[in-house]
């Protein structure tokens, strides 16, 4: 059994088995899970349950990225030894403790959540919201807690998601009368939200504004030569804006010639930059993010039985994790055991 007194950091993270991994993915959170992966121990979810709530109409298209989101995992440098990979839909537990959580929140509560307001807007879903959908932050809850997740790198959109997980764990532990669930800490990292090559929102996997971890070099030329700048910089000697213009948000985020980029923007602003310097300079880095890890995907999509393997392996021992800690909330809200 599980101490519910244990005080490791546990760390839970996943996506939704939507398309292949984006660089807003990379900067966001799993350049923090190769990091953290050497220090605690942590899990990935393939979140394929979750990618049905928005594509109930598509199960093919959720079944086949699960593939492809590990294999951008293990491109990433998630490695397996340190990393349990596992997926959703294979874990029963969670399907159980969501529905048990369903009763401890409310409606109105979902429908404020302002992640679930944003996505749901986003999605152009009108009324016909799928239940499923206004529910995923207690099916994310469920994941996080059975896991007895403590530290989840995400990204900024998510934070709304944990507060309310640890909402709904409070709830639960005041409920049962004892710290049933740790609570869970949200890790942003500095890029929080990369915004899309379209500069309006996130980039996001549905919304066709990403760069994929597979995209080619010229994939990733094209996008960035699309990208706005400032529509008033029309001519190179033309003072510039900075704050907003998407190739600087990018260069920030990626390069790592920080003292440089300062200067590039001291320089852009007064006037004397050109956007193609600029251009030129943010597509070889991202060239040189991307390469290797194309590659690597590339060598890894050869072997499935070796991904495969991943997943068989990462899931049965999530099965009884998870398993371990539906039995502990079933106890702690005093419900009806079998002994068997
Ligand atoms: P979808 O459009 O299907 O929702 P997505 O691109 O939003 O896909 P998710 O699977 O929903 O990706 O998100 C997985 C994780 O990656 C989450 O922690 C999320 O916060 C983070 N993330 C996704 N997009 C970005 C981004 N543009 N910048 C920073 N983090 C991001
Ligand atoms: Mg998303």
């Amino acid at each position: 059994m599980l101490s519910t007194t244990d005080t490791r950091t546990i760390i839970l993270t996943g996506d939704r088995t939507t398309g292949p991994l984006h660089l807003g993915h990379y900067v966001g959170s799993l350049r923090n899970r190769v990091a953290l992966q050497t220090i605690h121990e942590q899990y990935v979810l393939l979140a394929d349950a979750q990618a049905l709530t928005d594509n109930a109409d598509d199960p093919a298209k959720i079944r086949h990225n699960v593939l492809e989101v590990a294999l951008d995992y293990l491109a990433v440098g998630i490695d397996p030894e340190l990393t349990t990979i596992c997926v959703q839909s294979a874990l029963p537990a969670l399907a159980e403790l969501t529905l048990l959580y369903l009763n401890f929140v409310s409606v109105a509560r979902l429908e404020r959540n302002p992640t679930i307001k944003d996505e749901i807007q986003i999605r152009g879903f009108g009324r016909d919201i799928p239940a499923g959908f206004l529910c995923y932050p207690a099916a994310q809850a469920a994941d996080i807690t059975a896991f007895r997740a403590t530290l989840i790198p995400v990204g900024e959109d998510q934070v709304p998601i944990i507060e309310q997980t640890n909402e709904l764990v409070r709830r639960l532990n005041r409920q049962s009368g004892r710290e049933l669930l740790p609570e869970a800490k949200a890790f942003v990292s500095k890029t929080g939200r990369l915004p899309g090559v379209d500069g309006k929102s996130k980039m996001s996997k549905s919304q066709g504004n990403a760069i994929p971890l597979s995209a080619s070099d010229s994939d990733i030329e094209a996008a960035v030569r699309r990208m706005y700048t400032d529509s008033n910089h029309l001519r190179a000697s033309d003072p510039g804006r900075v704050e907003g213009n998407v190739v600087f948000t990018y260069l920030d985020a990626f390069d790592p010639a920080v003292d440089e980029v300062a200067d590039l923007k001291s320089r852009y602003r007064t006037g004397g930059l050109g956007d193609m310097v600029l251009k030129r300079r943010l597509a070889a880095i991202l060239r040189e993010v991307v390469g290797p890890i194309r590659e690597r995907r590339a060598e890894l999509a050869r072997d499935p039985d070796f991904v495969m393997d991943v997943l068989r392996t990462g899931t049965t021992k999530s099965r009884a994790t998870t398993e371990r800690t539906r039995e502990l909330v079933v106890d702690g809200l005093g419900l009806f055991r079998l002994d068997w």
